[in-house]
C-alpha cells in the first residue's frame, strides 16, 4: 500500500503521527539532504518541539499576529459573487495582514523561533519578493539582522520588492548561479545556513523543504483554518461545503486546510497553475501534471521530465511559480481528502477583474486562482457554502494586471 504501514492517512494526520519520525507523511516528505546539512535540521526540529507549543511560545506569537499582523483577519460575505454564482462565496482575507497576504503568520512565527533559539541573524530566500519583504519586517521587528537570497532574474522582475526588503533594513544577495531565480535562491540559503547553523537561522517561505519545516510552517499557517472556521459557523450557522485554496508550495492552502481534514463532509479543493495549459513548461501544477520525485530535501510532486530534470514552469503569478509542493498536500492527494485541480492564467485574470468589480476587493493573481476554481465548483453545486482563501491583496501585481487587462478590451466573463 503506497502509504507504507498506515490504514487510514486521515485519521494519521489529524491524530499528528504523520509527520512520522522521520518526518514523513505516509511515502512523501522526509530529509534528503547532504550530511552537512543534518545537524542544522536536528536543531531546528529540536527547537520547534521545545518550544512552538509551549504556552509562553504562543502567547508571544499571539500577541504579535494580534498587536502586528492584524489579526484575526475578516471572514467577508461576498454577496454579488454569491448572487454571480449561485452559491454562498465567504473570503479569508489574508489580504488584510501586514504586508499583504498570509506569508507572515510564518515569517513572525519563525523569528519569534528564531530568537528563542539564540539565533544571532536569519537568512530567507524570496522568488517574487513577498517572503523576501515578510521575513524583513518580522526580523526589523525583533530586531534580528536578516540576509535574503534572490535570483538576479527576480531582483531584475521585481524591483519594488527589492526596495522594500532595503528600507525594512534587510541585506538582499544578488544570486548569479543556477538558474538565476527562486531554485537557486533556495540553494543558496542553505549554503549559507550550513556555513553556521548556530548563529544563523534560516527562514523558509512555504511548507515545502526537508523536515521539520513542512510541519512547521503547516503549524503556523493553520490560525488561517482556525479562525476561518469559527467565523463561518457564526456567519453561515454552519460549516462550510467547499474549502478552497490557490497551491504554490502550499503554505497557505495547507493551513486552510488543516484544521477541516477531520470533517470528510467538507470537501477540500487546491487549486494549482494551470498557466497556458498541459504541457512541460507550460503550467507549474506538479500535483495535477507533475511526478514523485526529490527537490529541495523533500519527496513530493514534481515537474519533471522524463529524465528526471526539473522543468521550467510558467505562471502569470509569481508566487505560485515553483516545480514543486509540500509533501502533505501529495499525501493529501493520493489519499484522495483533497482534490486538486488547474487553473489557467487567462481563467484567472477574469477572476482579478471579477472579484474587483463585485466585491471591491483587489486580490493578487495568486488568489484569484481559487476565486476560478471556486467559480466553477460554485455552478455545478448550486446553493451550497464556499470558503475560499483569499490569501494576499493584488497590489503587488499592478504592473502585470496593468499589461494584461488594463491594456486589454474586457474579456467579457459568462
Ligand atoms: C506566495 C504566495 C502564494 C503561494 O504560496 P503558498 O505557500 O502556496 O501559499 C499564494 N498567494 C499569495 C498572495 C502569495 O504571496
Amino acid at each position: 500500500m503506497i502509504y507504507g504501514a498506515s490504514e487510514d492517512p486521515i485519521a494519521d494526520l489529524v491524530a499528528g503521527r504523520f509527520p512520522d519520525a522521520s518526518g514523513r507523511f505516509g511515502p512523501f516528505g522526509g530529509r534528503y539532504v547532504p550530511e552537512t546539512l543534518i545537524p542544522a535540521l536536528e536543531r531546528l526540529q529540536q527547537g520547534v518541539r521545545e518550544h512552538l507549543h509551549t504556552a509562553a511560545f504562543q502567547q508571544e506569537l499571539g500577541q504579535e499576529l494580534s498587536s502586528w499582523v492584524g489579526r484575526p483577519t475578516a471572514l467577508t460575505f461576498a454577496g454579488r459573487l454569491s448572487e454571480r454564482w449561485g452559491a454562498g462565496i465567504w473570503l479569508k482575507r489574508e489580504d488584510l495582514a501586514h504586508t499583504g497576504a498570509h506569508k507572515i503568520n510564518n515569517a513572525i512565527g519563525q523569528a519569534l523561533l528564531a530568537r528563542r533559539l539564540g539565533a544571532k541573524r536569519v537568512v530567507a530566500e524570496t522568488g517574487a519578493g513577498q517572503h523576501g519583504v515578510a521575513s524583513a519586517a518580522a526580523c526589523a521587528r525583533l530586531g534580528l539582522p536578516c540576509t535574503v537570497y534572490m535570483g538576479a532574474v527576480d531582483m531584475e522582475r521585481q524591483a519594488p520588492n527589492v526596495g522594500r526588503m532595503r528600507l525594512l533594513g534587510a541585506t538582499v544577495v544578488s544570486v548569479t548561479s543556477g538558474d538565476a531565480t527562486l531554485r537557486a535562491a533556495i540553494d543558496e540559503a542553505m549554503r549559507d545556513w550550513v556555513g553556521d547553523p548556530e548563529r544563523t537561522y534560516y527562514l523558509l517561505g512555504s511548507a515545502v523543504g526537508a523536515h521539520p519545516y513542512p510541519y512547521l510552517v503547516r503549524e503556523l499557517q493553520s490560525v488561517i483554518g482556525r479562525e476561518a472556521r469559527a467565523q463561518i459557523r457564526l456567519q453561515a450557522g454552519g460549516p462550510p461545503d467547499l474549502v478552497i485554496a490557490c497551491v504554490g508550495g502550499g503554505s497557505n492552502a495547507i493551513g486552510l486546510f488543516h484544521p477541516f481534514v477531520a470533517d470528510r463532509a467538507v470537501a477540500l479543493v487546491g487549486i494549482e497553475a494551470g498557466g497556458r495549459g498541459a504541457g512541460l513548461g507550460d503550467n507549474a501544477a506538479p500535483l495535477s501534471f507533475g511526478r514523485p520525485g526529490v527537490l529541495h530535501g523533500s519527496y513530493s510532486m514534481l515537474m519533471q521530465d522524463a529524465d528526471g530534470q526539473i522543468q521550467e514552469t510558467h505562471s502569470v503569478s509569481a508566487g505560485l511559480d515553483y516545480p514543486g509542493v509540500g509533501p502533505e498536500h501529495a499525501l493529501l492527494q493520493a489519499c484522495g481528502r483533497v482534490q486538486y485541480q488547474a487553473a489557467g492564467d487567462a481563467e484567472s485574470l477574469a477572476a482579478v477583474r471579477e472579484c474587483c468589480e463585485c466585491e471591491g476587493i483587489l486580490p493578487a493573481i495568486e488568489s484569484a486562482h481559487a476565486l476560478a476554481g471556486a467559480r466553477r465548483w460554485a455552478q455545478a453545486h448550486p446553493g451550497k457554502r464556499v470558503l475560499i482563501g483569499l490569501s494576499g491583496r493584488g497590489d503587488k501585481d499592478m504592473q502585470t494586471l496593468t499589461r494584461e487587462l488594463l491594456a486589454k478590451p474586457p474579456a467579457g466573463a459568462a
